[in-house]
This record gives structure tokens, sequence and C-alpha cells, in this order.
């Protein structure tokens, strides 16, 4: 799994989405202005859910739900984040994009998997061929919850077996063992590494500026030819 970063400006980029020439995508960051371009921008309200939606052309919020992909060149499908997980998907069989928004309710409700067994229908996009890059969010390090919602991970980390009382969460091993489940290889899963609640400086947090409310862009989308 290559794990450099590449950064311009104020965006992130992932090397293994950056390989495939035909998608532009990016990670926002607090201090990113003037990006994305909202004249192509597709968004959605996010609930925190397992809604996964279709762009087909219509542009701006269409809709509530927490993942949206599309085969329709042009459109910049965004997610807005401040500790929870951009996740961005790229199938360059099938040249289809999705962009999926992962906080510990979605990723419990199985939002990932939702995607890719959207992206299987919809497309016929087989999951081993897909791409996918997980953008930062709030790390292990920061990310400490309560039995309760360790209650609802236990499966899919059983490592939080026996564990009591308040527990670390880790949300991209999470949803990276999810995208395994749903057949997506390993070797094409990619992970920032970055966490947004230990860098004031760069990243929004929820957890650290609850108040604040400040969200961050990641988007992809498929270059016009
Ligand atoms: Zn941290």
């Amino acid at each position: 799994m290559p794990s450099a970063l590449l950064k311009e400006g104020s965006v992130y980029r992932s090397p293994l989405l950056d390989a495939l020439d035909w998608l532009e995508h990016g990670f926002g960051t607090r201090n990113t202005h003037g990006w994305p371009d909202r004249s192509r921008l597709v968004s959605l309200a996010q609930t925190h859910s397992d809604v996964v939606r279709i762009a087909d052309g219509a542009l701006g919020c269409i809709g509530e739900g927490d993942a949206v992909a599309t085969d329709r060149p042009g459109l910049l499908l965004g997610v807005k984040t401040a500790d929870c997980l951009p996740i961005l998907m790229a199938d360059p069989r099938r040249r289809v994009v999705a962009a999926v928004h992962a906080g510990w309710r979605g990723t419990a409700r199985g939002i990932v998997r939702r995607t890719v067994e959207t992206l299987r229908r919809s497309f016929s996009c087989r999951p081993e061929d897909l791409v996918v890059a997980i953008g930062p969010g709030i790390g292990v390090c920061c990310y400490e919850v309560g039995p309760e919602v360790a209650e609802r991970f236990r499966s899919l980390l059983p490592e939080l077996n026996g564990s009591q009382g308040s527990v670390r969460l880790d949300l991209v091993e999470a949803n990276r063992r999810e995208l395994i489940a749903a057949s997506v290889a390993a070797e094409r899963i990619w992970t920032a590494d970055l966490c947004t609640c230990c860098s004031p400086e760069e990243f929004h947090s929820h957890r650290r500026e609850p108040l604040l409310r400040g969200r961050m862009w990641s988007v992809i989308g498929i270059r016009e030819p």
C-alpha cells in the first residue's frame, strides 16, 4: 500500500488515484479556498445514513444521502467532513467514480459496502477493480467512544471484544475491513493516515471544535474528454 501523500497548495491527493489520468480528485483542508469548482459540484444533504445516490447530470445538492456515484464526465462529486472520513472510489475499467461520507454511524450501517454494491449493480463494476482512497479523518489516537458505540463495531473489529467502558475506535481500519469484506483488493486501498483532531492548523475537527461547524470538501470526478 503506497503511503506517500501528494499535496498541491492546501489540497491532498492520493498517489493511487493520481495515477489515473482520466479523473481528478482531492481532499481539501481548512486552508483551502476557492476549491472545488462549485459550478461542477454535486453534493448531498449528509445524514450519516447508508443511502447511495447516482449523479445523472443535476448539479448542486441532489438530495439526502452519504455516498454519490457517477459515470458522467465533468461532474465533481463532493462530500464534506470534519473528523468523519471522506472516501473516494474509482473503477479504472468502467470509468466510474464515487464519493462517500463515513462517520461512525455510516460505517456501522455499512455505507462503503452499499456503495460497492451500487457500483456493481448500477455500473457493472467489479469490486476487485476498484481503487479506494480514505482521506483525512479522526484517528484512533483521538477517537474515544463510549461502550454503546463500541458495541456496534464488535463484529467488524473483534479486537474490541473484552474491552469495557470507553474504547479508541479506529474508523479507518473499520472501513478498510468493510471494503475488503466487499471484495476490494487490500493493495488497492490507500489511507491518508492524517488525523483531523491532531492537526488544528490544517484541519477542521468537530471533536476539537464542536461549536465551529467548519467542514472540508473532498471531491472526485471524471475529466471531460
Ligand atoms: Zn489524533
